[in-house]
């Protein structure tokens, strides 16, 4: 029984190449959640393997500007030379039915959102060291080595920033990072703060 009607917003975040796209996957793929993925938007080209609207929704870069501009983002950074954001009416509505949204996102955004949205959880995910995040980097083969460093350089930033958030996850095993992340929201969602105006609500009846 759900003691909670909105539903929570649940941010993850962490330097590039920690792989929180990967952990996310895996988190989709686990039995019994209520989780709903809010997919970006961005002016990056798509990958090999990435569709349009699953992944991202691949827009130019004047697209990305009208929306920014007409205030449809509830977040949105640019990010080694690309723009990236989160549409604000899908998340709203997904809200509001009670789901779990869950963002993907690097930090400067999550930091937007940290602002707006008081109530949301924000999980920082971290590499098991920073060797592990270069070679995780270089193996993913999708960028060119000076990105690689562009990214690296990034992340040595990123990483202070882990106070900024309610959680710290390590990617040792994404299976495992992802199982923390789901207890995670699970222990959220009993939370008191979140509960306790419908549970009075419940014994008063
Ligand atoms: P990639 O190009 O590797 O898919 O993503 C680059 C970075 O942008 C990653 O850290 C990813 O989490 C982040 N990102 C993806 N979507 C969004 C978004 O909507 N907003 C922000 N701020 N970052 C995003």
């Amino acid at each position: 029984m759900k003691l909670n009607e909105r539903g929570l917003l649940v941010v993850i975040s962490g330097p590039s190449g920690v792989g929180k796209g990967t952990v996310r996957r895996a988190l989709f793929q686990m039995p019994n959640h209520d989780l709903v993925y809010s997919v970006s938007m961005t002016t990056r080209p798509p990958r090999n393997n990435e569709v349009d609207g699953v992944d991202y929704f691949f827009v130019d870069k004047q697209t990305f500007l009208n929306r920014i501009r007409e205030n449809k983002f509830l977040e949105w950074a640019e990010f080694v030379g690309h723009y990236y954001g989160t549409p604000r009416d899908k998340v709203d509505e997904q809200l509001d039915r009670g789901k779990e949204v869950v963002l993907e996102i690097e930090v400067e955004g999550a930091l937007q959102v940290r602002k707006q949205m008081k109530d949301a959880v924000f999980v920082f995910l971290v590499p098991p060291g920073k060797k592990a995040l270069y070679e995780r980097l270089k193996n993913r083969g999708t960028e060119h080595l000076s990105t690689i460093e562009k990214r690296m350089k990034k992340a040595e930033g990123e990483f202070m920033l882990a106070h900024k958030y309610d959680y710290i996850v390590v990617n040792d095993e994404v299976n495992n990072a992802a199982d923390r992340i789901m207890a995670i929201i699970r222990a959220e969602h009993a939370k008191t703060e979140r509960t306790i105006h419908n549970y009075l609500k419940m014994i008063g009846e």
